[in-house]
């Protein structure tokens, strides 16, 4: 999890990636994330409770993975609990189409949830890393009217931060690689890809 962010959807917002992904895009930057054997696990009433704390600094919440899908029953209980404590618009990243993803279990639950659902595979020929998409066949749905596709288009493509205790943080549609020599802080702290202050694996998506 990332509390702050600017380069994954407008505003500032909180990052949250779920762990686990079946689909296996050929390109996918980030397979670390593929895994469902449990790294770090968090559990739900835990990062809602994070996120209501933090909840007057950022404007909305975003959900990547992985694939966030495919820990529908946990994504819906996190979904319904910001929604049930905080006003924070979400945008939900899948590598699933809208049709798969409203066959998933609790699918429909989920998606009348969110804001913004961005949804398809990464298809590494279509790659355009720009407007939140991974590649041009990803379809951006507005699902309320809460922003407009040029708030969306308008996401920067990525960020670097660098924290007080010198971890460096790369995050957002096109992140630029960081060397993990270069990225390794005095203190040991490295590039979030590697190590994340949450247990989340934080990176590229979909
Ligand atoms: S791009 Fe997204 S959906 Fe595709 S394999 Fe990677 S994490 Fe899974």
């Amino acid at each position: 999890m990332m509390d702050s962010s600017r380069a994954n959807g407008p505003g500032v917002r909180s990052v949250i990636w779920l762990q686990g992904c079946t689909l296996a895009c050929p390109g996918c930057f980030n397979p670390k994330s593929h895994s469902h054997e449990p790294r770090f696990l968090v559990p739900v009433e835990t990062i809602i409770e994070r996120i209501t704390a933090i909840r007057d600094t950022v404007e909305g919440v975003t959900i990547s993975g992985g694939e966030p899908f495919q820990q529908s029953r946990a994504l819906l209980r996190l979904l319904a609990g910001l929604r049930g404590r905080t006003s924070l618009s979400v945008i939900l990243f899948t590598g699933y189409s809208m049709q798969e993803a409203l066959s998933v279990h609790h699918g429909d639950e989920i998606i009348k949830t969110v804001d913004v659902l961005i949804a398809g595979r990464f298809v590494r020929e279509l790659r355009t890393a720009a407007g939140l998409r991974g590649s041009s066949n990803q379809v951006v749905h507005m699902e309320t009217d809460r922003y407009r596709v040029h708030d969306i288009e308008q996401t920067p493509p990525a960020e670097i931060s660098i924290d007080d205790r010198g971890m460096i943080s790369v995050s957002g549609i096109s992140p630029p690689h960081v060397p993990e020599a270069a990225s390794a802080a005095p203190g040991g702290s490295r590039d979030r890809r590697t190590e994340s202050t949450a247990g989340l694996e934080p990176d590229e998506r979909h």
